[in-house]
């Protein structure tokens, strides 16, 4: 379909601009990417009913993304619409008794700090994750061993043809890092949560330590994407966790053209300047390939890739390998 008919039709839908060609590098922690046909930053829920639908009638790729905190935008950028859920969806409610609901473009650290200042308690292991709180959803992200899905009451979507629906915690099924959302092609909008009522001060403490702690262990200055790998229950039992898997494979400081493993953290990918896509795919090969050798386990990435095409897959799984 003509790409301008698209972006016609699109400004007389939404209330959010429409953006185009649209540098991906500055949607993501990893400032890697070339640039997507079209951009959208929906500002109500009916806006993201209005793109999903149009864009399911015509069968235009999309892709959602929220801060890009955990995908590798690929150089080649995206030929299709990328839905952003970012700051213009980002209302939070909280109750007394604990419920909190939120939209799924907050930023993590600031729906964390609001829960926790009203005294409640259940979600502070996240106050250092960046991005939304839809991508941590998704992913089911969390630190210390925790997972947002923890407190989880519901979730609201828009489906692939535009209408909301509801997800009790069950049907989110959540795992390490994972959910359905992950394989299903709809929307996160809303979610809410029951947590426990918690002292705000001896929150505050334990947070400002978490905070403290993850700016000694983790690269703070060079672009990345948090953790690459994810953990391997079974490498875990034998080695550990991938950074030490990683680190102990010699690999700590090797670069594939720009993309670097972090010399501070193993499990890290830094963009030293002028990495492309597939500069960190060949470092994950390389890594995945080493690991292998040394362990026989071979480690898979929490990281997504968005292909040119719109496919969002683990991006081990567009590595050489
Ligand atoms: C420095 C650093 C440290 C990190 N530390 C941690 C950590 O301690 N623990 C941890 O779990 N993660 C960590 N991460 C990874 C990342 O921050 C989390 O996975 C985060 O929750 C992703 O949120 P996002 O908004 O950036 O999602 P994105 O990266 O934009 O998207 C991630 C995935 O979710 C999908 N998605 C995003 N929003 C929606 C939505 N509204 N509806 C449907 N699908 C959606 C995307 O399509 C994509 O598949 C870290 C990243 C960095 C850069």
């Amino acid at each position: 379909m003509e790409q301008s008919i698209v972006i016609k039709d699109l400004q007389s839908l939404l209330l959010c601009d429409v953006l185009t060609k649209v540098p991906l590098a500055q949607y993501g922690t990893w400032r890697i990417g070339g640039s997507a046909d079209i951009l959208v930053s929906p500002c109500t829920i009916e806006d993201v009913c209005h793109v999903q639908r149009y864009i399911h009638e015509r069968n235009i790729p999309s892709v959602v993304i929220g801060d890009g905190s955990n995908i590798l935008f690929d150089s080649e950028g995206f030929r299709g619409i990328v839905i952003h859920i970012g700051r213009a969806l980002s209302d939070i409610q909280i109750s007394q008794d604990g419920r909190v609901t939120a939209q799924a473009g907050i930023w993590t650290p600031c729906y964390v700090r609001n829960v926790t200042r009203a005294g409640f308690q259940g979600c502070e292991h996240a106050i250092g994750v960046p991005g939304t709180l839809g991508g941590l959803v998704v992913m089911n992200g969390g630190a210390n061993r925790k997972g947002i899905g923890e407190q989880l009451t519901e979730a609201v979507v828009v489906t692939e043809n535009g209408s909301v629906e509801k997800y009790t915690a069950q049907e989110c099924g959540f795992a390490y890092r994972s959910s359905v959302f992950q394989t299903k092609k709809c929307i996160l909008v809303e979610a809410s949560f029951q947590y426990e009522q918690g002292d705000a001060t001896v929150l505050r403490t334990q947070m400002i330590q978490t905070l403290q702690m993850r700016n000694k262990k983790l690269p703070r200055k060079t672009p990345n994407c948090g953790s690459t790998f994810l953990s391997d229950p079974a490498l875990y039992e034998t080695v550990g966790p991938p950074g030490k898997a990683i680190e102990e494979a010699g690999l700590k400081g090797v670069t594939c053209g720009g993309a670097m493993i972090s010399p501070l953290h193993a499990n890290f990918i830094i963009n030293t300047g002028n990495a492309t896509s597939g500069d960190v795919l060949s470092l994950i090969a390389k890594v995945r390939e080493a690991v292998y050798e040394r362990t026989g386990h071979y480690i898979n990435c929490e990281v997504r890739h968005l292909r040119p095409n719109g496919e969002m897959v683990p991006a081990h799984e567009s590595a050489d390998i």
